[in-house]
């Protein structure tokens, strides 16, 4: 899939790609980008009502501004590196460039690991390591030629310092963040910069199955008390895209209300 808002709207600053981008903080990062006038491309997996329901939500608050910023969805598994390559060369033919990669499309199959099947440890590394890899090795030939680009890779505090039940989860966001900090040395000569936010408890449809009570203990060892907004990740993320962010790279953001201080 492929839908258009708008064919006049190609003067926006900058292009950038957010996987994940139809619900959670992939939403609220393609919103806040668009509202800072950047083309944003999204992609999403088989949510496509919630693509929709994005692309529609945007359509509207246009309605009433002057700005038309530019906004596609594709439909595509970072799993599956052919289709990332695919939608990267189709954004770069719809917007005529690509600036910025944010890898945030990402799942948890949480299970403590005595019982954790191959398969809940399989999908986990896949998608949220190998989609990173796969999708990040889809732009780089594109930033390496423009000598220019910033990539935010989507980590977690889980794989900062473990947490009981995520041992998959937890070793593919570690691998995340080792992964930017080599990339990060890699590609800083050419021009491109490559970071982490690493978000703490987030409210959205990965953690609402989190039974009340254990998410009262979660909130409970965070000095804010409280869980952190898609919209406050997303702001970060915007940040550590943006020039505002143009000395850093290799690095990880905790965006986490202090629960890692
Ligand atoms: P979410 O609400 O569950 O949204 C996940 C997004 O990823 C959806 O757009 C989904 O698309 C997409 N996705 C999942 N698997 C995919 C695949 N194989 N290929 C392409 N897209 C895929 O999750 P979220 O809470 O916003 O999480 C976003 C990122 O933040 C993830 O990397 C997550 O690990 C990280 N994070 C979240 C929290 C938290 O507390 N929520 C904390 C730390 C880190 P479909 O709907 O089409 O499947």
């Amino acid at each position: 899939m492929h839908s258009d808002l708008r064919d006049t709207t190609l003067m926006a600053r900058r292009t950038i790609l957010v996987t994940g981008g139809s619900r959670g903080i992939g939403r609220a990062t393609v919103l806040k980008l668009l509202s800072a006038g950047h083309a944003v491309a999204f992609t999403f997996m088989s949510g496509k009502d919630a693509a929709d329901r994005l692309l529609s939500d945007v359509a509207a608050a246009q309605a009433d501004s002057q700005e038309t910023p530019a906004v596609s969805a594709f439909e595509g598994d970072v799993r599956d590196k052919g289709r990332m390559e695919e939608i990267v060369q189709q954004v770069i033919e719809r917007f005529g460039k690509v600036d910025g990669l944010v890898n945030n499309a990402g799942i948890r199959r949480d299970s403590l690991m005595y019982n954790m099947t191959p398969e809940q440890w399989r999908e986990v590394l896949d998608t949220n390591l190998d989609g990173t890899f796969w999708t990040t090795g889809a732009v780089l030939p594109a930033f390496m030629k423009q000598r220019s680009g910033s990539i935010v890779n989507v980590a977690s505090l889980s794989g900062m310092r473990g947490i009981a039940g995520q041992t998959n989860y937890a070793a593919a966001k570690g691998a995340v963040i080792a992964m930017t900090r080599s990339l990060a040395r890699e590609v800083g000569r050419s021009g491109i910069r490559v970071n982490c936010v690493a978000p703490g408890l987030v409210d959205t449809e990965m953690t609402a199955d989190i039974p009340a009570e254990a998410r009262k203990e979660m909130v409970r060892m965070i000095p804010m008390r409280r869980a952190i907004t898609p919209d406050e990740v997303a702001s970060c993320i915007a940040f550590l895209l943006s020039d505002e962010a143009s000395g850093i790279t290799g690095q990880v953001l905790t965006v986490d209300g202090g629960a890692s201080a």
